[in-house]
C-alpha cells in the first residue's frame, strides 16, 4: 500500500490539568520526533483545565507553528477531547497519546513504521501497566467481559494509544454517534489493523483524573454501546424465572410442597421485584443513551484556539 510522499503525522494529546506533565511532553516529543522519517504536527486539546495547561499550550504554539492548541469551554471528558483532536488534525495519519507520557513517545517510531508498511490502524496492547493493583485487576476483568459481550471484537488490553490512517480518521469522524467509545469504534471501522505490544509506564507528573466513577462510566459505555447482550439477558432471566414460577405452581397444586414453604410467595415477591428492577435498570441504560443521542447536543464546545497561521 502506498503512502503519500513526505507524509504528515498528527499527534493528538488530550490534556486535563496537565501543567506538570506538559513541559516534559514538549521536550520528549520534540526529541523523539527528530528520528522519525515524517513531518509532524501536535494537536493538543485542553479539556477545560483549571490550571496553567492552556497558557502553556498557547505559549508552545506561539513559539512553534507545528504545535496547535484548542481549548474546550469546560471539561467534556477524555473521549470528547480525543474526538475533537481527530476532527482538527490535518495529518495523513494521527497518533493518540496521553499527556502524562504513560504511553511512551519512544514507541511512536514503531507505530509509524507499521503504518508506512501498509497498516491502517496500529494500536498499542499493554503488556504490563504501572497502575495501582486494583485498577489493573478491574481493567483485566473488564476487557475480558467486554470481549465476550461485544458484537465487534475489541482487542483486550488496548487503550486509546493508537495510530489511525487518514481514511480511518475520516470514517470515525463521519460517525454520527455522540457518546464515543473510541477504542471500540476503531475496531468497528475495520481496515488493516495491527497490534504492537508495549509497557505502559507510570504517569510522569501530576495526578490521574480518571476516578473510579469515570473509569466505570467508560466501561459501561463500552459494554452498552457495543453490546445488546444485556438486553437479551433480561429476556433469558424472565423466561427462567417464569419457568421456575410455573414449576412451583404445579408443585403446590399437586401438594408436593410442604407447609414449611409457605413463605415462598414472600420470597418470590422479593426475587421477582429484584429481577424486574435489574431489567428496568438495563433498559434504562440503553434508553438514557438513546436520549443522549436524540438530543443531538454537540459532544464539546471549543472556546479558544491557538492554531497559528494556516
Ligand atoms: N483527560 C482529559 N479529560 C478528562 C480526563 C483526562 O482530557 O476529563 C486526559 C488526561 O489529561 C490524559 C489522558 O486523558 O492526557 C488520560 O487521563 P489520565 O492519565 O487521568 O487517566 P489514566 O491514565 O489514569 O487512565
Ligand atoms: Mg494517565
Amino acid at each position: 500500500m502506498s503512502r503519500p510522499h513526505d507524509p504528515l503525522i498528527s499527534i493528538i494529546v488530550p490534556c486535563f490539568n496537565e501543567e506538570e506533565s506538559l513541559p516534559i511532553l514538549f521536550a520528549r516529543l520534540e526529541t523523539v520526533a527528530k528520528t522519525w522519517p515524517v513531518r509532524f504536527e501536535v494537536v493538543c486539546v485542553d479539556d477545560g483545565s483549571r490550571d496553567a495547561t492552556w497558557s502553556l499550550l498557547q505559549r508552545q504554539s506561539a513559539a512553534f507553528a507545528h504545535w496547535r492548541g484548542f481549548s474546550f469551554s469546560r471539561n467534556f471528558g477524555h473521549q470528547a477531547a480525543v474526538s475533537a483532536g481527530l476532527q482538527k488534525c490535518r495529518g495523513d495519519a494521527a497518533i493518540i497519546i496521553d499527556a502524562d507520557l504513560q504511553d511512551p513517545p519512544e514507541e511512536l517510531a514503531g507505530f509509524i513504521a507499521e503504518w508506512l508498511a501498509g497498516n491502517d490502524v496500529v494500536y498499542g496492547v499493554r503488556e504490563s501497566r504501572d497502575d495501582p493493583a486494583l485498577k489493573q485487576a478491574l481493567a483485566w476483568g473488564f476487557y475480558r467481559v467486554l470481549e465476550k459481550l461485544s458484537s465487534t471484537p475489541i482487542p483486550r488490553d488496548s487503550g486509546d494509544f493508537a495510530l489511525l490512517d487518514r481514511k480511518v480518521i475520516d470514517a470515525i469522524n463521519r460517525l454520527p454517534e455522540r457518546r464515543r467509545y473510541l477504542r471500540g469504534l476503531r475496531s468497528w471501522v475495520g481496515f488493516r489493523q495491527k497490534a504492537v505490544v508495549f509497557k505502559r509506564l507510570a504517569r510522569v507528573a501530576g495526578q490521574p483524573h480518571y476516578t473510579f466513577k469515570s473509569s466505570l462510566q467508560l466501561a459501561l459505555d463500552g459494554v452498552f454501546s457495543f453490546s445488546t447482550v444485556p438486553l437479551r439477558l433480561a429476556t433469558w432471566l424472565g423466561f427462567a424465572i417464569s419457568g421456575l414460577a410455573l414449576l412451583l405452581a404445579a408443585a403446590s397444586l399437586l401438594d408436593l410442597v410442604s407447609r414449611a414453604t409457605f413463605s415462598l410467595p414472600v420470597i418470590a415477591v422479593f426475587l421477582l421485584g429484584g429481577v424486574q428492577l435489574i431489567c428496568v435498570g438495563i433498559l434504562g441504560e440503553y434508553l438514557g443513551r438513546i436520549y443522549d443521542e436524540v438530543k443531538a447536543r454537540p459532544s464539546w464546545i471549543i472556546a479558544d484556539s491557538s492554531d497559528g497561521p494556516t
